[in-house]
């Protein structure tokens, strides 16, 4: 089914009083009769029916792209992370309405919540790194200018900051997302280093570590995790949070555990990825003193755009084992 992001206020649970949200939302067409002469009218009320007009873009979508016929569903987004299941009641030049019909929770928000601190590239690699994280399951895009990052890259005005915007919402519509994945202005390595949430799993990748690898560090803190998570383990019963005894053989004391943070039910893994030019020797020993766990992403030095998907890909295959 097709899906758009709407204005919250344009979604109103069926089942409100009757004529809450009725109201047409900003930017919304309103009709006349006269509008509707020929027009294909398959909507059975006013007032109470959740019949909501859709804004111009996505009536366009709707009515001369998509071609849906009156009857046909898609489903519309408020960000909240639910679905509104709606149906076209009318369709016509004037504009498209729709019954909303239920709402209901998404199913396809990832169970870890990754933050990806990507060093800021050229804007065509960059606009790869959102769209093919939404993809494959980012929450949060967090572009961090380094030492190395190119100059001029960090005066991204508006228009750019709306087009990015618009390929993680596309993204997140194409892949069946329920939630846009947020995007945060653009902030030096220090400051990102600085709001790593305490106790939360934060890994760099660095094309000049050769011990260890980001599958030694995923392995150890996800078998924590899932234990932190309530499961009973081998018998040694459950436990609140990983604790030195329950690492016996389990995992690498120095590793902390993705865990859930107050506002985040799910784990919490911050990625670092260095821009282009890499990252300085400095750049990753100020990491270290912030708790970030420094790995390898294998022998070959990968472009930084393909090394960030890669860390997005095996945080998810270890955490939902989605692969
Ligand atoms: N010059 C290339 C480019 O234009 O993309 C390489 C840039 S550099 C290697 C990009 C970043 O990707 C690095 O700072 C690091 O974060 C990550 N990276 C790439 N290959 C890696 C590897 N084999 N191990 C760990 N990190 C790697």
């Amino acid at each position: 089914m097709h899906r758009f992001f709407v204005a919250p206020e344009l979604l109103t649970d069926p089942g409100l009083a009757p004529d809450a949200g009725l109201a047409p939302a900003r930017g919304a067409t309103t009709f006349s009769s006269q509008e509707q002469a020929g027009d294909v009218v398959a909507h059975t009320g006013g007032a109470g029916s959740n019949l909501v007009p859709l804004p111009k873009e996505i009536a366009h979508q709707v009515r001369d792209v998509l071609r849906l016929n009156v009857g046909e569903h898609l489903i519309l987004l408020d960000n909240s992370g639910d679905e509104v299941v709606a149906a076209v009641a009318r369709s016509s030049k004037a504009g498209v309405e729709v019954h909303l019909l239920e709402r209901r929770p998404g199913k396809r928000e990832p169970g870890v919540r990754i933050v990806l601190c990507q060093g800021l590239l050229k804007s065509a690699r960059f606009e790869w790194v959102l769209e093919k994280g939404t993809e494959l399951g980012v929450s949060v895009f967090a572009p961090i200018l380094c030492r190395r990052s190119m100059a001029g890259l960090e005066d991204a005005g508006p228009s750019k900051q709306q087009r990015w915007q618009r390929i993680i919402q596309e993204a997140a519509e194409q892949s069946g997302r329920s939630r846009l994945p947020e995007l945060l202005p653009i902030r030096p390595l220090m400051h990102a280093l600085n709001d790593i949430p305490p106790g939360t799993l934060a890994i760099m990748p660095w094309e000049e570590e050769h011990n260890r690898t980001l599958y030694d560090v995923l392995n150890s803190a996800a078998s924590i995790t899932r234990v932190g998570g309530g499961e009973v383990l081998s018998g040694e019963g459950t436990l609140a949070s990983p604790s030195a005894e329950v690492l016996s053989g389990e995992g690498d004391a120095s590793v902390p555990s993705a865990v859930e943070s107050p506002t985040h039910p799910s784990p919490t893994v911050v990625l670092f990825i260095g821009p282009e030019g890499g990252l300085m020797a400095e750049e990753v020993a100020l990491a270290q003193r912030h708790g970030v766990q420094v790995v390898s992403l294998g022998a070959r030095i990968l472009r930084a755009e393909t090394a960030a998907l890669a860390a997005v890909a095996s945080v998810m295959y270890e955490y939902e084992s989605v692969f």
